[in-house]
């Protein structure tokens, strides 16, 4: 047992302080308040060092989607490093693990994809979109179409170019980016995007002019591809509007644009489909996956790229004698079968349809028990991806300024609840493992609801 007391120099919040950076954190303020150390996990719990549990309402990063304590995805990976703990897939090499894990994902892609690139992380594999996306238009003589356009509150992942597709400031501020040629377009989200007066189909339809203004103004043939999230998960939980994929997949049709799917979040269950490509109604030409890949148990991205993309980047390779994207544990052998175990998993334990029946029990617990509390806005979601959004006044809508920090206060208090949840500006975020049952929804229901209830009681 840890005896450590939290106030020790040798604590691990003292080590943590001492020793490591980390991400989307106030590093200063880190240093003051150190770290809360989870150190187990089990189904859809996590524990503290002191012996508190947490209802991950979060999957962590959104990733953990079948739970803590999955014995046969230790046991996979166990067998895995056993037989062949490495091997790599370059200079016409291969191995099982990633050949089977590659035939499975083209099996159950959403729309016909002819083949499949391995990575570590959902950043490394759409920045290689967007670089395969430059592959392909030089492939095809296009050399010119070369500009990405992704959403204002796109989260595309933290390496250059992925950090460029991204929308979100933080991401950019400090950091010299976004890089050139990488253009953001309005989020599709009515609460927050709409004129005063405007219905959602006059919304969508304005946003699409705007986009199709946008494309025209830079010139189509300087448009290499588009790239979206099926729901935007880390710009606030946000399902775009019926109406508006099929009109943005028009306009790229008609313009010769790519699209790529970022199913980082979406993919393997998390809306009530497989694919969330298949819930929104996406013909995409590359599909991004990470996180639910292999359940967060070890790191693995991939790529897949429909035989338009296939064809052109091969023949090409072939003219210029060499592919040169490579990464040392593309297709990973101890990563690919954990994957592949992952979604056999997926497979048996039918996670879409449950999640999709789990659906109406998530979200319509929340709009039950907080559909009609002052500060709740907005109750949006899709699968087991949720979001409430948190208002100063519902009528007439009004949103809280930032500096009021209410979201980050009601996470807070629903961590001091025991369930840990995530504030993206004032949208509190809800991405449980998909492996959660009704009981637990119910919990964590209560739990935010009375986080909610306990922010506004708080003295403005
Ligand atoms: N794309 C989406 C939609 C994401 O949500 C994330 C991470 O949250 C990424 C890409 C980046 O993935 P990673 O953090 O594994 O690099």
């Amino acid at each position: 047992m840890d005896t450590d007391l939290p106030s020790l120099p040798n604590s691990l919040e003292a080590r943590d302080r001492r020793s490591l950076v980390h991400g989307l954190t106030d590093l200063a303020r880190h240093l003051e308040i150190g770290p809360k150390i989870i150190e187990s996990g089990r189904g859809v719990w996590v524990s503290d060092g002191e012996g508190r549990t947490y209802l991950e309402g979060m999957s962590g990063l959104w990733c953990i989607s079948l739970g803590y304590g999955q014995e046969r995805l230790i046991a996979a990976c166990e067998a895995q490093m056993r037989k062949l703990a490495y091997y790599h897939l370059t200079n016409h090499k291969g191995h099982p693990a990633p050949i089977e894990l590659a035939e499975k994902l083209l099996e159950i892609a959403p729309v016909p994809m002819s083949h499949v690139w391995f990575a570590n992380s959902g950043s490394e594999s759409a920045d290689c979109a967007a670089r395969l996306c430059w592959y392909y238009w030089n492939a095809v003589g296009q050399p010119q179409k070369r500009k990405f356009l992704a959403h204002d509150r796109a989260y595309h992942g933290n390496t250059i170019a992925a950090a460029s597709l991204t929308g979100t400031s933080y991401a950019h501020e400090g950091f010299n980016l976004p890089l050139d040629g990488f253009l953001h377009v309005a989020t599709p989200h009515y609460l927050t995007g709409a004129q005063p007066d405007e219905t959602e189909e006059q919304f969508v339809a304005r946003l699409l002019a705007e986009l199709e203004a946008r494309i025209l103004a830079e010139g189509p043939e300087t448009i290499a591809a588009f790239f979206t999230e099926p729901v935007m998960a880390a710009g606030g939980v946000i399902v775009p509007p019926e109406g508006y994929f099929d009109g943005l997949q028009r306009l790229l049709n008609k313009h010769d644009i790519l699209l790529v799917a970022d199913e980082v979040v979406t993919a393997f269950g998390r809306t009530g489909e497989m694919f969330g490509t298949t819930r929104m109604g996406l013909e995409p030409d590359l599909i991004v996956l990470a996180k639910g890949l292999t359940s967060a148990y070890i790191p693995m991205s991939a790529l897949m790229m429909n035989a338009r993309i296939f064809d052109a980047i091969s023949a090409y390779s072939g003219r210029l004698g060499i592919f040169g994207l490579t990464m040392t544990y593309s297709g990973h052998p101890v990563a690919a079968a954990v994957a592949r175990e992952a979604i056999a998993l997926y497979e048996e334990l039918a996670i879409p349809e449950r999640t999709k029946a789990l659906e109406p029990v998530l979200l319509g617990g929340l709009r039950d028990r907080l559909g009609g509390h002052p500060n709740v806005g907005d109750i949006r979601g899709t699968g087991l991806l949720a979001g409430v959004q948190l208002v100063a006044r519902r009528d007439p809508l009004t949103l809280f300024d930032a500096s009021a920090r209410f979201g980050p206060r009601v996470a807070a208090l629903a961590e001091d609840n025991g369930l840990i949840v995530r504030a993206i500006g004032d949208t509190i975020a809800i991405c449980p493992p998909l492996v959660i049952d009704e009981a637990e929804i119910a919990q964590l229901v209560d739990r935010l609801a009375r986080a909610i209830e306990a922010a506004a009681a708080e003295p403005g």
